[in-house]
This record gives C-alpha cells, structure tokens and sequence, in this order.
C-alpha cells in the first residue's frame, strides 16, 4: 500500500461514509476524494473507471469519514479515566478529579497534552472543545500543545470562584484573576491559525461559580466573539444544590439564563434532567448542547430525552466526557448514546419509532457536532468546499472473524464501527489534508 498523504494536496481512492448538509447519507464503494493545497475539499464522487486515473493514494479496502467532533472532555482528568464507577458526581469530583486538576501545571501540560492530543487523533476525533484546568499557565500549554500537533481545538481555562481547588488565592482576588487570565489566553489564541484554534469561557458550573463569574465571562465571550461552556443539569444532588444557591432563579438554566450566558455560542454539556419550560427556552435562545451519554451512565446521573429534545429543535452533538466517560473514543460514546435510548425505549419512556439507527448516531458525532460548534460549513462532512478533516477507519478490525468482508450497507457499516470498534482501526487522521500524529498509519495492514 502506498504511503499516506501528509500534507496537501493530494487525492484518495477509498470507500467513502458521510453524512450530509441536506439530510442525506453520502456512501461511495470506491470514491475518490480530492484536497487542494489549502487542506479544502475539491472533488466527491465515484471513481472515474472511464477516464485515465487521477494520482490517488489507494486506500482501499478503508473508509474515509469525517473526522470525529467531541463537544465536551476535561484535559487534566485523561489520566484518571475508566476510575471511580458508581460514585455520585460531586464525590467524584472530590476524589478522582479536583486533585488531579489542581496538580496540571505547565509542566505536567507539556508532558500530556501533546499525549492527548494524539490520543484524540489515535481515536478519531479531529475537533475537540475542552476543558484545562484553573491555570492560565497550563491552558497555555495545551493550546501551544494543538498548535504544533494539527488537531482543531477549541479550549477554556476553568473558571472557579464559589468552591475552588486554589488554595493560595486570596478570595478577594479570585473573580477578577480569572476573568483577565481568561481575557488574556482569549487575546492570545482565539482564533489562532485561521480559525483552527478559537477560546471558550468556561465557568465550571453554577455550583462553583458567582452569579458574577458566569455574567461576566458570558460579556467577555460576547465581546471576543468567542464560545462559553459549563454543565447543566447533569446529577439530582447537583440540581439541588443550584437551587438552594440561586433561589431568584426559575431554574437551573435560567441561572445562565439571568447571567446573559445563553446563545448559539453556549455549549452546556449533559442537560439531562430539563423541565419542559427549560427545553423550550434551550430551543428558543439557540443553545447548544453536549450529550455525554457514556459519562451519564459511569456517573449514574441519568438518560437524556435524546428524542424529545431533537423533535423540540435543539442542536444536540456528543462529548466523550472524559474522565466521568471512560473513553476518549467517540464511537464508544455512540454505544453508549444508543444503549441508554433502548433502555428508554424499553421502559416505554422513549418512542422506538423515532429511534435513531447506526448512521444517525454517526452524524450526530461528526456534522452535528460541527453544527452545535457554528462550524457545519468548513467540516463536519465529506462535501465539495469544506476543509479536509478527514479519518481512514479499516472495518476489517471490526469483522467477528478474520477474512470476512466489511458490510456493503452503510447502516450495517455504521453498526459495525459502533457496536464493534477496535482501538488500531482509525488509521489516519488529517485537519485541513494535514496528517496528524497518533493514529498507527498503513503500516503492517498493507
Ligand atoms: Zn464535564
């Protein structure tokens, strides 16, 4: 097999999977697909037998994809997934995680996030919307970190000012700290190699933060045209504990709400357990939502509506939730997201004719993720005009046995990645035709 393109241009003959702006499903048996020299895709379609042959990397049998989107994990946390199942999530928080945050500074970021980052790639994922730590020092890391290894990030220095793991910070100073260290990596990255970097404002939670810090981290967002993250109404202890904190509040959302925190730049991760006025409310303000269905189960924190949400309007994508979910892969979080509706379709709290199939729970990882992130129209899909953020994934890993041929259906494909995924198959990964460190390449398949 011949060596893999790393740079662009450059032109691949696969099997070719996507979901598309329309609705529809692209899946081409032998595709060529073309990147020009800017990383942008030029050409879809089915190989030209008639015509002599463009130069193209033959990539069969593999299949390109777009790459996958994560719209929620905490960069600190990797090292602790997969620990502390069961827990409850503010127990949690106090074992597994606050000492591990509180331990990411400069120099532990510049040993792991270059790791993460190829891990992400190794597990397919090429655009990812995450979480650092307090630390401006070692947000900056992780964002020099994405910058030389190529993968499309979007990440947020933690802002905590109501319960918080800084124990040297004087409580006066806390609020103003955090939003100018905000304001300062904002200033600095966002944005950042057209676009390929951009920051988010990221108050931790509503538990952790000021009426304050969530009004004026939602105003410095505005201003830099940049994204704000927190959670929402993941955990019933949670949800107890805002409302006692805030209780000139409706509810939960409208805590962010009040703060002037909602918008089509807000992705608020998880929003499991909404009232009907708060679904609605996250439809009309246009506010996005990280569905981390893996994590929901590990924590114990619930099932989401998924269905009912999607009828009401909301943009929903998924989030691998790392460390509260145990794997970086975002297939793994598909099983999980598909397990979890069955369940409420069992319980007769979910339609079963409305269930989504193998192919939807992909275009939720991939386009709708890019959509909840403003960013469908540059990736997300295999579509003439969008940037080359693509993954060759070999499906013969994902076979029961060894010599049988990958399904032709694309469904069934779609089933297989799924419900059979195998940690070598993502072979490949480019952000704007550029390879990325991680995944293993051709080698020793070929
Ligand atoms: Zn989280």
């Amino acid at each position: 097999m011949a060596a893999l393109a790393d740079q662009p241009p450059f032109a691949l003959r696969a099997r070719l999977l996507s979901p598309l702006d329309g609705g529809a499903t692209l899946d081409l048996a032998d595709g060529l697909l073309e990147v020009d020299a800017e990383g942008r895709i030029v050409r879809i379609g089915p190989w030209p037998s008639a015509e002599p042959p463009p130069p193209a990397v033959d990539l069969r049998p593999l299949v390109v994809l777009p790459g996958l989107v994560d719209l929620h994990v905490h960069l600190p946390q990797i090292p602790n997934a997969g620990l502390g199942s069961g827990l409850d999530l503010l127990s949690w928080l106090d074992r597994y995680i606050f000492p591990l945050e509180r331990a990411y500074d400069r120099s532990v970021a510049d040993v792991q996030a270059p790791q993460a980052w190829r891990a992400f790639a190794a597990a397919g994922t090429t655009t990812v919307l995450a979480y650092a730590a307090l630390w401006e020092e070692s947000t900056d890391a992780a964002f020099a970190a994405a910058e030389a290894h190529g993968i499309r990030a979007v990440i947020g220095k933690v802002m905590m000012d109501r319960i918080t793991y800084d124990t040297e910070i004087d409580p006066a100073q806390i609020l103003e700290t955090s939003l100018r260290q905000s304001d300062e990596l904002a200033s600095r990255w966002h944005g950042r190699d057209a676009g390929r970097l951009r920051y988010a404002f990221t108050p931790r939670f509503a538990v952790s933060c000021t009426f304050e810090m969530l009004r004026d981290s939602a105003a410095l967002a505005a201003q830099h045209g940049a994204y704000w993250q927190t959670h929402l109404s993941e955990d019933a202890g949670e949800i107890d504990e805002v409302r006692r904190l805030f209780p000139g509040a409706d509810d939960y959302l409208d805590v962010y709400d009040r703060a002037g925190a909602l918008g089509p730049r807000s992705i608020l991760a998880h929003a499991i357990h909404l009232s009907d006025r708060e679904v609605a409310r996250m439809v009309e303000s246009d506010t996005r939502v990280a569905h981390c269905p893996a994590s929901n189960l590990f924590l114990s924190s619930g099932m989401m509506p998924l269905g009912a949400y999607r009828t009401a309007g909301m943009t929903v994508g998924l989030g691998s939730d790392v460390a509260a979910g145990p794997d970086l892969s975002m297939l793994g979080v598909m099983r999980a997201g598909a397990v979890t509706q069955r369940v409420l379709e069992l319980s007769a709290r979910a339609d079963p004719a409305a269930a989504l199939r193998p192919i939807d729970w992909l275009r939720l990882g991939t386009l709708e993720g890019a959509r909840a992130l403003g960013m469908a129209g540059q990736v997300g899909s295999l579509e003439v005009g969008k940037e080359a953020d693509l993954i060759a994934v070999d499906p013969r890993f994902t076979t029961p046995l060894p010599g049988d041929d990958p399904p032709a259906d694309a469904d069934d494909l779609a089933s297989r990645l799924i419900f059979r995924p195998h940690p070598n198959m993502v072979r490949a990964a480019w952000v704007r035709g550029r390879l990325l460190a991680g995944p293993p390449g051709l080698d020793a398949i070929g």
